[in-house]
């Protein structure tokens, strides 16, 4: 299901550097897996790249795509249980979920 990506290579999460070797699944295997999940995403017509892209112009607007999308809130519990690391769910970059979990506020 996954591909395996090294220390800086570049792929799915547009030359994201992580720091060390672990099983990515593709932009394609997330949203299959989760297209039953989350019918109705704002994101469907969107570049599914823009999500994972991680430049501040991308962030943006994924985040706006994100703020008019009916399915947010399940989105993110979805990440949240899933502990996504990388990318944007509902709404959230994967630092921001992060503090989500750490500060324990209920993901709305
Ligand atoms: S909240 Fe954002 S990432 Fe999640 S399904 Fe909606 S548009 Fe897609």
């Amino acid at each position: 299901m996954g591909t395996i990506y090294r220390c800086g290579s570049r792929g799915a999460l547009g030359g994201v550097r992580r720091p060390h070797l672990h099983p990515v699944p593709s932009v394609a295997d997330r949203l299959n897996a989760e297209r039953h999940e989350l019918a109705g995403a704002a994101c469907t017509q969107a570049d599914p790249e823009m999500f994972f892209d991680g430049t501040p112009g991308a962030v943006d607007m994924a985040k706006q795509i994100c703020g008019s999308c009916p399915v947010r809130a399940r989105c993110l519990r979805l990440a949240l249980e899933r502990g996504e690391a990388f990318g944007i769910f509902g709404g959230l970059t994967a630092e921001e979920r992060r503090d989500v979990q750490r500060k324990g506020v209920p993901a709305a």
